[in-house]
């Protein structure tokens, strides 16, 4: 049995658990939902799919790392290819809380990175914070999605952050997630810097331009990246190095096994992701070892 759901099982009624426990409890299972295991788990518990959202924010709340507040909050999110990506908040001792990632953030990014397109709706255990629907609305989907919390009817984010500023009033038409590939190659083949350059590749950073990738490889040889995201307000961009890490967090990896990381950037950009993603990584493990690339533009 997987020890971070145990004790959710006690509260399902118990002729769902078997069901869960199958999906749940699976090796294979890294907080994403397919929609045939979707089918599954309503077939089970006869629920439409937004009451099952609601049920299952507790599994995604499981996997949050909350050294900090102990305040654990989950966040599932629908792709537009009708899977369901688990997200959970992601807190980090010994540096700044703005190194911190939302629950919001965590399942939008874990979508980006499996491929996903288009979030369609997303459901979430406590009201989305001011940071998260800003971060929201960067979204290519922002003025489609909807918000769906507990007891509470789906509203849409557009009902959640009225008047909202956003990326067309910068002349941005292109949102966070929307494909894209700018095209960057290096002659440095180590295949870790590959992966950061991959990642950079896919990000979304209309406003700097410092497009970024981190690549991280664990002691047993698995590989995530993270690109990064952009926000029209600045400050609710989610770092490169912090999308990586969502992607451990929701496979249940433990940072204590990563053995190395590699960031991508642009040369001489108007900011940097240098000096927080080292001192984050030294705050994780000071023996990691850290490899750094910047691209001329
Ligand atoms: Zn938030």
């Amino acid at each position: 049995m997987n020890p971070r759901f145990k004790h959710l099982y006690n509260d399902l009624p118990a002729d769902y658990v078997d069901t869960f426990k199958a999906i749940f409890d699976s090796a294979s299972f890294a907080g994403v939902l397919t929609p045939q295991q979707v089918k599954q788990l309503q077939q089970c518990t006869a629920l439409d799919e937004q009451q099952l959202k609601v049920t299952l924010l507790p599994f995604a709340a499981a996997f949050s790392i909350t050294p900090i507040s102990k305040f654990n909050v989950g966040a599932i999110v629908k792709g537009a290819t009708n899977n369901l990506y688990f997200g959970a908040n992601l807190e980090f001792s010994n540096v700044q809380l703005g190194q911190t990632v939302h629950a919001e953030q965590s399942a939008i990014s874990h979508a980006w990175m499996k491929g996903e397109q288009e979030i369609v709706d997303i459901t979430i255990n406590f009201s989305p914070c001011g940071h998260c629907r800003q971060f929201m609305n960067e979204l290519s989907s922002a003025q489609q999605l909807t918000v769906q919390l507990p007891s509470m009817d789906a509203k849409s984010l557009q009902e959640y952050l009225p008047e909202s500023f956003g990326p067309k009033d910068l002349g941005i038409e292109s949102g966070l997630m929307s494909p894209i590939d700018h095209g960057f190659s290096s002659a440095n083949d180590d295949a870790l810097v590959t992966d950061a350059i991959i990642a950079l590749n896919k990000s979304h950073a209309p406003y700097t331009k410092n497009y970024s990738g981190v690549a991280i490889e664990m002691l047993d040889g698995t590989t995530v990246h993270g690109s990064y995201a952009e926000n029209a307000a600045f400050n609710p961009s989610l770092p490169p190095l912090q999308v990586a890490l969502v992607q451990l967090q929701m496979q249940g990896m433990d940072f204590s096994h990563i053995k190395q990381v590699a960031l991508a950037e642009i040369n001489d950009a108007s900011m940097s992701h240098l000096a927080d993603t080292q001192n984050t990584l030294e705050a994780i493990n000071p023996d990691i070892a850290f490899t750094y690339i910047a691209l001329d533009a």
